[in-house]
């Protein structure tokens, strides 16, 4: 019997595990992929990011995590009037795979017993516990007293606890080599309509100009690229001499409001998959601090499950006030995301 099963190696995974393990609680994290595995992620670490990596995991982002240029000095949008906003703020450009794995060593040094390669199929709970069905090389049983599910974005767990269909957005991002006139020290977002259907973006790792475009209907992808690629070469010089390969993702569909799941019984959600995540897709802190939260939520009421429920939406009031004015900001700059509300 662990203390916590918990589900997803991330950035909200690998936090609560580490705080749990290294306070004495018996943890088991499962991952359904083998570590270090692909996420799709422009990889920008914030300053509050890197702030509580240092918090809770007690060091720096190790340079082995990192891609050039390795900072990131801040974003730069575009409102739907061609009007440019700059938010200068230091911060770090990752390489997720690397990053994560290096989150996932620390919670296994923090005495967390980490299984990769293996997925949560379904939760059931029994009598004052938490029945998990697991799938490695065969499937079998494992139970604890508390599952935290980290699973992000998908939510094939927690679809199957609470019923509900999650509402995705569909993102698609190319890597290529070439050339174009933007600091590669930047993250550009494009807010304009007509270049997407929430945002574009454009952005630096290692050398390879990264190009993308978020989109509501999947048949539209082409559409919508097509046409940022040829604004970005009118009006950035944007020159692609080879891609070298392209990927689709999906995220949460952040409404205004910012809803968040925290939880049934003995289950709780954290990151992505309660709902964890910026309007403008940081979700690396609101990851970290969620499954920080949650984890000292149980903590705190082991045996009251109800109770540390209700403490895990108290101790996250500030992230999702945090959300929502970033919703604002965001709303206030381009009608199109007001007009979802
Ligand atoms: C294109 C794109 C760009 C982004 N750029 C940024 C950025 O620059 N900065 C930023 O901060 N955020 C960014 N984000 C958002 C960020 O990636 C996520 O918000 C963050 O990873 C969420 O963390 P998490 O721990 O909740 O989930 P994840 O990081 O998704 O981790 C969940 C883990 O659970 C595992 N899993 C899923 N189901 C199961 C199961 N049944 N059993 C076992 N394991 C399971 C998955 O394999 C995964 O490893 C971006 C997202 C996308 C799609």
């Amino acid at each position: 019997m662990y203390d916590v099963i918990v589900v997803g190696a991330g950035p909200a995974g690998c936090t609560a595990s580490k705080v749990l393990a290294e306070k004495g609680y018996k943890v088991l994290l499962v991952e359904k992929f083998k570590m270090p595995r692909y996420k799709s992620c422009s990889g920008v670490l914030i300053k509050k990011s890197m702030e509580l990596v240092k918090t809770y995991f007690g060091e720096d982002v190790p340079e082995s995590a990192m891609c050039t240029p390795t900072d990131n000095r801040g974003m730069i949008f575009t409102d739907d009037k061609g009007k440019e906003y700059r938010f200068e703020q230091e911060g770090l450009n990752v390489w997720r795979s690397h990053f994560d794995g290096w989150l996932a060593k620390k919670a296994e040094e923090s005495g967390a017993e980490v299984r990769d390669g293996v997925s949560a199929l379904s939760c059931t709970e029994r009598d004052g516990f938490v029945e998990v069905s697991l799938h490695g090389e065969n499937n079998y049983t494992e139970s604890a007293r508390y599952v935290l599910d980290c699973e992000g974005v998908v939510g094939a767990l927690k679809r199957k606890i609470t019923g509900e269909a999650p509402r995705y957005i569909t993102t698609f991002q190319t890597f290529n080599e070439g050339s174009i006139d933007l600091d590669p020290h930047y993250f550009y977002a494009y807010l304009q309509p007509e270049l997407s259907e929430y945002d574009a973006w454009f952005n630096v790792k290692d050398d390879l100009l990264v190009l993308g475009v978020f989109v509501k209907d999947m048949d539209k992808i082409s559409h919508y690229y097509e046409r940022f690629i040829a604004c970005m070469e009118e009006k950035h010089h944007l020159c692609i001499s080879r891609q070298t390969r392209s990927e689709k993702w999906l995220m949460p569909h952040i409404r205004p409001g910012c809803h968040v799941d925290y939880g049934v019984g003995r289950v709780l959600f954290a990151g992505e998959v309660a709902g964890f995540l910026n309007p403008m897709g940081e979700g690396i802190s609101a990851g970290m601090e969620s499954g920080y939260c949650a984890a000292s939520a149980i903590m705190e009421h082991f045996d009251n499950p109800q109770v540390a429920c209700e403490a895990y939406r108290q101790g996250t009031e500030n992230l999702k006030s945090y959300m929502q004015r970033q919703w604002s900001l965001v709303g206030g700059m381009a009608g199109t995301f007001r007009e979802m509300e």
